[in-house]
């Protein structure tokens, strides 16, 4: 789960606008064409892809399921075709800034598509790619809805499941055995979800007896379905399994259509590792401050990673409880909101509230805190602030968890999610009205925000004891390292070993946390890149727009300027600031 749901919150939760219906088609090729002409796109889209209509809030398709195969994969090229046809007889140059951001958004997405299923071919080797679960889940648990449509919905979109599956056991050839592990682990889960959820709440409805009888008897087939899916792959059995590393080419590819960087994945690897040193001589010299006052006359460690290592420590064990944690989260974001204000970094819009939640049991247990926006159409839903659940966890557990978010990291994580972070960023982007950049945002525009606003706020003074600034580093070094090993990983062949070595040793991250990454970069690539990438990026559109600027700039001025692009990739944000085509 861990995987889908970054997705989902990096990428496609993210809202914004209205949706134009009832426009007369246009002849011109000019700015009014091009807008009626991404409503065709999109409807045509969710047609083909009901699921991702689902997640984002489309509900048009809900009843639908995609048979996946040759068949499906032919009608998607024939799309990606078409569309790139109608996108060709726009010219760029002769479109408004914003609409000239959806046409290369939407360029790029059709290659990084067509890429997909030509080059990249993860249908054959990654069985999570078989995952409608994430679709019915959304139908039963958001209520944008009354239930009882939404549990017909679900009833007639089982209808191809068994289909679905057999189809599924017909693409896979020798898959990576870690998405094996994990679509059978994400498949093991969604048997509830069918099983149990749905029928459970088919007795909260009026739905006749008979009725309901049909529908839990089609559950019941569904069920075993998903059961012949996991003991297919329980089964499946390869001399030489394909690795989990993409290998340097399709990394660099993948890099190129997912983060859409100034910088190549090879470039975005060298700065990080440069920024990494840089890093640890700055807490090092914090460190050496800090070492009298909690460690008085004891001997410094003669390695200053070690030395590091220790200081951390000693100030982690300041930490909140576990009965306190949300109501802790929740006395942060008024502070923040007023650091904000009163530094007049950017404006907040009160009217939209943040509320913080313990994790929805069907997130799964491995996401610590996200943000959940309202999905693109879905404008008046609710922003939560999630939270894991503390109590009822084991004490040691609940211990470590405490202490990675302690009194420092917590106030850094709250800046992170709610503000001026992610929570911020969304009320913004949704005041951009433009579909095609909420849903093909930019994971890495989302998530560099997020990282910026953190040393932003220290940069104005937030807390500037040398406490904060040295957890502050180590919890940049993570976005920072986020990104040197994934690209080791899949690209430079690091093996587990030097992996974890390299996360305690140098990122300063507890066993656990570590454990945990490595299973998050085998099953994921490119995604972790998005943090570094999009930091280094704003800090250096920031730096040239200073430049051009000059005596008129202000802080508050790029913020807010920044932020009105919605979720566009930094480099198309930063041709629109900095005035060049
Ligand atoms: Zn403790
Ligand atoms: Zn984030």
């Amino acid at each position: 789960m861990v995987r889908k749901l970054s997705i989902l919150i990096t990428v496609f939760f993210f809202l914004v606008g209205c949706q134009k219906e009832g426009q007369a088609p246009l002849v011109t090729k000019g700015n009014d064409s091009f807008s009626n002409y991404e409503d065709h796109f999109l409807d045509a889209l969710w047609k083909l892809s009901p699921d991702w209509a689902t997640g984002v809030g489309y509900h048009k398709y809900d009843s639908l399921l995609n048979i996946p195969g040759d068949k499906s994969r032919n009608a998607m090229l024939n799309f990606i075709k078409l569309q790139q046809d109608s996108l060709a007889r726009f010219e760029a140059n002769d479109l408004t800034e914003l609409n000239r951001m959806d046409y290369r958004i939407l360029r790029n997405q059709l290659e990084y598509s067509n890429w997909q299923i030509t080059v990249l071919k993860s249908y054959q080797w990654d069985p999570t790619h078989y995952s409608a679960i994430p679709a019915f889940a959304h139908i039963l648990n958001e209520h944008y809805a009354p239930l009882t449509k939404r549990l017909r919905n679900f009833y007639q979109k089982m209808a191809d499941m068994p289909a679905y599956y057999k189809e599924a056991q017909k693409q896979i050839k020798n898959p990576v055995p870690e998405l094996t592990a994990l679509a059978i682990e994400q498949q093991t889960g969604g048997i509830n979800i069918i099983e149990k959820d749905f029928t459970d709440s088919l007795k909260k409805t009026a739905i006749p007896a008979a009725e309901q009888k049909l529908m839990t008897d089609r559950a019941k087939i569904a069920a075993e379905s998903i059961r012949g899916y996991i003991s297919f792959l329980q089964n499946l059995k390869s001399d030489k399994p394909r690795s989990f590393r993409l290998g340097k080419e399709l990394y660099e590819d993948k890099f190129r259509y997912e983060i859409q960087s100034t910088y190549t994945a090879q470039q975005l690897f060298n700065m990080a590792t440069e920024r990494k040193k840089q890093v640890h001589k700055e807490m090092a010299k914090l460190s050496k401050q800090l070492w009298p006052k909690y460690f008085g006359k004891k001997a410094m460690p003669a390695d200053s990673l070690d030395m590091i290592s220790q200081v951390l420590d000693t100030l982690s064990a300041k930490h909140t409880t576990a009965a306190a944690l949300q109501s802790t989260i929740e006395s942060q974001l008024p502070k923040l909101a007023a650091f904000v204000k009163s530094k007049d970094l950017l404006t907040l819009d009160p009217g939209k509230p943040l509320l913080v939640r313990k994790n929805p049991a069907y997130f799964g247990s491995a996401a610590v805190a996200s943000l959940s926006a309202p999905g693109p159409y879905d404008k008046n839903g609710n922003s939560y602030y999630n939270i894991v659940s503390l109590t009822g966890m084991p004490a040691d557990k609940a211990e470590s968890y405490l202490r990675e978010y302690n009194n420092y990291t917590l106030q850094i994580l709250s800046i992170h999610e709610g503000i001026p972070g992610h929570y911020a960023q969304l009320v913004y982007a949704n005041k951009a009205p433009s579909l095609i950049k909420a849903i093909f945002g930019s994971g890495a525009m989302v998530e560099g925000w997020a990282v910026y606003g953190e040393q932003m706020m220290l940069d104005n003074g937030y807390d500037d004891s040398p406490e904060m600034k040295l957890m502050w580093y180590k919890w940049h070094l993570r976005s920072v390292c986020n990104s040197i090993l994934d690209f080791n990983v899949h690209a430079n062949n690091l093996s587990k070993e030097q992996a974890i070595t390299f996360l305690t040793h140098e990122a300063f991250q507890q066993k656990a946390e570590a454990e945990g990454k490595w299973k998050r970069v085998g099953v994921s690539s490119v995604q972790l890149d998005s943090y570094y990438d999009g930091y280094k990026e704003i800090m250096d559109l920031r730096e040239a727009y200073k430049t051009k600027m000059g005596d008129k700039y202000r802080l508050k001025e790029f913020n807010e300027k920044f932020l009105s692009y919605g979720n566009a990739p930094v480099k198309l944000i930063r041709t629109a600031m900095l005035g060049s085509k």
